[in-house]
């Protein structure tokens, strides 16, 4: 068990608080608005450690530098917002897609991504 640092401390914060998933510069970001003297280099080996724990999962999009989310939180799938590139949680999946397979294929896993503008950016717009 690793020593609770104000710096972790902070860091897990960001996630628990703005529960979407975040790159490091993201993290980054979000801890610096409790922490403003934290360091990117923290945010990353805090992330990686956190990655070691199983604590944070690695969340890889299409073309998207890894972003991280909490671990254990269940099957879900994630939008992209095209306004402001904020990756969100949401909620329910269609289920059994193997019937979009061709005849004879087995469907062992599936990805959604949902594209379009989070409720920030329409609103903004
Ligand atoms: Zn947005
Ligand atoms: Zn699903």
């Amino acid at each position: 068990m690793q020593r609770m640092t104000r710096q972790r401390e902070v860091i897990r914060d960001a996630f628990e608080r703005l529960g979407q998933p975040l790159s490091v510069q993201e993290a980054f970001e979000a801890a610096q608005e409790d922490l403003p003297q934290i360091g990117v280099a923290t945010v990353y080996r805090a992330i990686n450690d956190m990655v070691d724990d199983g604590w944070l999962v690695p969340v890889d999009l299409p073309g998207e530098s890894t972003r991280y989310e909490r671990a254990g939180i269940g099957h879900h799938h994630h939008f992209q917002c095209n306004g402001c590139g904020r990756v969100f949680d949401f909620e329910g999946c269609p289920g059994d897609l193997g019937r979009l397979a061709p005849d004879g294929f087995e469907v062992d896993s599936h990805e959604i991504i949902l594209y379009g503008r989070c409720a920030r950016c329409v609103t903004d717009s």
